[in-house]
């Protein structure tokens, strides 16, 4: 299994060293030809979505990536990656828009804008979590399923083969939701392969 990680801007190495430790094999997406290696998933690092999301158009990787998603490639958004796939976002304009969800930037306020908690995540368990300047998930609508929620707020979802999660499980330790993620791509590689 190959995984892509989209390497414009932001914590995509912390990506890369979970992948390597779950055995999945990874690249870098920096330009329009890295497109053309054979990738099985794709993940959306945190960073800031509104750079990210500039740099994906500049690098003519905004069209390639949205077909692709939309044809059904895995794809794994941590925090700005969920502000780049989520349908709305409040106090800024959508990028990719795959998702049914509204984003709410810089949710948590400045002074709590960073925070570490620990909270259940559906079908894995209590898991620690790391928020920076994070979103958080305002509104889910059809087709997408609330996976955690902290304090009263959505900060994780799921629809069909697409993850996101407002924090950051690749600054801990913990491997579980990469290893959720690729449990997806690999169902998801099953179906189509039967
Ligand atoms: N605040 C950033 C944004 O709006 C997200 C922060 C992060 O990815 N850690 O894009």
């Amino acid at each position: 299994m190959v995984v892509a990680v989209l390497a414009l801007q932001g914590a995509f190495i912390e990506h890369e060293k979970m992948l390597e430790k779950l055995g999945a094999d990874s690249f870098e997406i920096r330009q329009k030809k890295d497109l053309e290696k054979h990738f099985d998933a794709l993940i959306l690092p945190g960073g800031e979505s509104t750079v990210m999301g500039k740099l994906m158009r500049e690098c003519d990787l905004y069209e390639p990536i949205l077909e692709k998603i939309k044809e059904g490639l895995p794809v794994y958004g941590t925090c700005a990656g969920l502000i780049l796939l989520a349908e709305k976002v409040e106090d800024g304009k959508p990028a990719l828009g795959t998702m049914n969800i509204k984003a709410k930037r810089n949710a948590y306020g400045r002074q709590l804008g960073s925070f570490y908690t620990e909270a259940e995540f559906k079908g894995i368990g209590k898991i620690p979590m790391t928020f920076i300047r994070a979103p958080y998930i305002a509104e889910v609508y059809e087709g997408a399923e609330v996976l955690a929620e902290v304090d009263g707020k959505v900060v994780a979802a799921r629809q069909g083969n697409q993850l996101v999660t407002a924090f950051h499980p690749e600054l801990n330790e913990d491997l579980s939701v990469h290893q959720y993620f690729l449990d997806m791509v690999r169902q998801s590689m099953l179906a189509q392969a039967g």
